[in-house]
């Protein structure tokens, strides 16, 4: 092949050459950038958006460190066994080994670098659960995506200011070029509307998150609508269909950490909800309760509501609504989350939830009757099962969801005027699909064979399946992010 001929192009003048390709500059595409380019290689990050950052700048910015690799693969291994998703053993092997050195590569990236362990395994009765240990970063940053700043500015300083790589910014990759024998050889990418041709000397990695931002992709691939988006508008799985025309084969596209939320007139994205407070009850369109509410881990929201009546034909819990009254309202904040994702950082959540009852946030009723008719429930319906809550709550058991309720804990009745619901919907923190990977970080075709000198890191095709570990995502990134970025550097250059 020459210099300028790929087999799906016509001919092609490159624009421009370096050793690796790497599109998308979140946490996973800076990882890969930093190893790459400490394994010797010339290094180019490409990025749709004016700055970069994905979700990682957005989240909340914790990344897993397990203090046991023998643990950490039971209890990941059972994650995958209780959700029966497609595992991949070695994979969930080298996530144990390479995470348990998350520590040390994070702080290893800046001198004074700090960390702390801020929690542990979202499913603890799973064996193996003590070995879960998440960590975020110290630094500058502020509000709920504080921690998540502190680490991408750490991954920002050591690629820009420490390494120099270029970042090209507004570039958004468009497609990959292949050669006669089936090689990723190079790029094409849009800048300032027009393409660009990228010859990629030794690999190609593709980092550009999910596709929590295409609708259509969610449509064909997760059960459960309406859903909404928190995080980054940018991640509209480029990536996917990108790898998809060279061959990859795909997997976890039904795997998704999505919490319960908001959606709001005025912002692209949802707002998370963390109704942290356990005075609160969940009712579904019908005014029935339908789960435990303080048993419903973070990320796993969807698995909550995605029931489909087939009698009814519809999502009878989507939206669902969080019912309580004013003693709560009247406690603070009724979500500890409202910060994280895109649309958090543009909005701060009143203390006393005044202002979100005003721009009709949250639905106000002076009667359970007239908040039942403002959101469309029974009223009949919503009374009995406040009424029947009441007096599980007076019994000091929840006779319907086992839910723990505290003898003599009349705080948690729901009984003072004027009541209040917020509407909920599933709200996706990332989706996890994407082109299998395999140890090396190498993308598999459909038959499971590498896609030459093609890698990947980060949620784009992640290791996660349907039952996700907190900060599982972010780890993800730092350990594939590595292995992509030293095993793409280390390709033989193709001229
Ligand atoms: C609210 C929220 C809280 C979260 N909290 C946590 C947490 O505490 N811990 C954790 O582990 N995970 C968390 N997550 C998930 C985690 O943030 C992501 O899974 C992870 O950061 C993904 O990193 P990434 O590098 O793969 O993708 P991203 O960080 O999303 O980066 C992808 C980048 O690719 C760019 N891109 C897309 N298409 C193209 C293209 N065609 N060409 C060039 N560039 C492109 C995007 O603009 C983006 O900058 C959270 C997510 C959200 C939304």
């Amino acid at each position: 092949m020459g210099d300028n001929v790929a087999a799906n192009e016509e001919v092609l003048i490159w624009d421009r050459e370096t050793d690796v390709v790497i599109a998308g500059y979140g946490g996973a595409g800076a990882v890969a950038a930093i190893e790459a380019h400490d394994a010797g290689a010339e290094v180019l990050i490409l990025e749709s958006t004016d700055k970069g950052g994905g979700n990682t700048i957005i989240s909340f910015g914790g990344f897993l460190c397990p203090t046991n690799v023998e643990e950490a693969v039971t209890y990941i291994s059972g994650l995958f066994d209780l959700s029966l998703s497609a595992k991949d053993d070695s994979l969930i092997r080298i996530f144990a080994e390479e995470s348990v050195k998350n520590v040390e590569w994070v702080t290893g990236l800046k001198e004074g670098t700090k960390v702390h362990s801020y929690g542990g395994a979202g499913f603890p009765t799973v064996e193996g659960a003590e070995s879960m240990n998440k960590y975020i970063a110290h630094g500058d940053g502020k509000g709920m995506t504080g921690f998540a700043q502190n680490l991408f500015n750490l991954f920002r300083y050591a690629v820009e200011d420490q390494r120099e790589i270029p970042v090209l910014t507004r570039t958004p990759a468009r497609r990959l070029v292949t050669n006669h024998s089936g090689e990723v050889v190079g790029m094409i990418a849009e800048a300032e509307g027009k393409e660009i041709s990228i010859k990629a000397k030794r690999a190609v990695i593709l980092t550009t998150g999910g596709y929590e931002a295409d609708i259509g992709m969610l449509q064909n691939h997760v059960k459960g609508f309406p859903i909404h988006s928190l995080g980054h508008p940018g991640n509209t799985g480029d990536g996917i269909r990108m790898a998809q025309k060279v061959g990859a084969g795909l997997w976890h596209m039904n795997g998704v950490s999505c919490a319960l939320g908001i959606k709001v007139p005025g912002f692209e994205s949802a707002f998370g909800i963390l109704m942290g407070r356990p005075e609160h009850i969940f009712v579904d369109k019908g005014g029935k309760r339908f789960v435990n509410e303080v048993e419903i881990e973070n990320h796993a929201g969807l698995l909550a509501v995605d029931f489909y009546d087939a009698q009814s034909l519809e999502y009878p819990r989507i939206p669902c609504y969080a019912i309580f009254d004013e003693e709560v309202r009247n406690r603070g904040r009724i979500t500890k989350m409202a910060g994280l994702g895109a649309a958090g950082v543009e909005h701060e959540w009143s203390k006393d939830n005044s202002v979100e009852i005003e721009k009709g946030w949250i639905k106000k009723g002076e009667t359970l009757k007239s908040l039942a008719e403002s959101i469309h429930v029974d009223p009949v319906a919503l009374e009995r099962t406040i009424s029947k809550w009441n007096q599980d709550v007076d019994r000091g058991e929840d006779t319907d969801f086992g839910r723990e309720i505290a003898a003599d804990d009349g705080s948690m009745r729901i009984e003072t005027a004027p009541f209040y619901a917020v509407e909920l919907y599933p709200c996706l923190i990332n989706t996890q699909g994407g082109p299998r990977r395999n140890g090396k970080a190498q993308v598999l075709d459909a038959f499971g064979d590498p896609i030459p000198r093609l890698y990947s890191a980060g949620e784009l095709g992640s290791m996660w399946g349907q039952i996700y570990q907190g900060s599982g995502n972010i780890a993800e990134c730092i350990v594939f992010g590595r292995i992509a970025g030293k095993n793409g550097a280390s390709e033989e250059p193709w001229n």
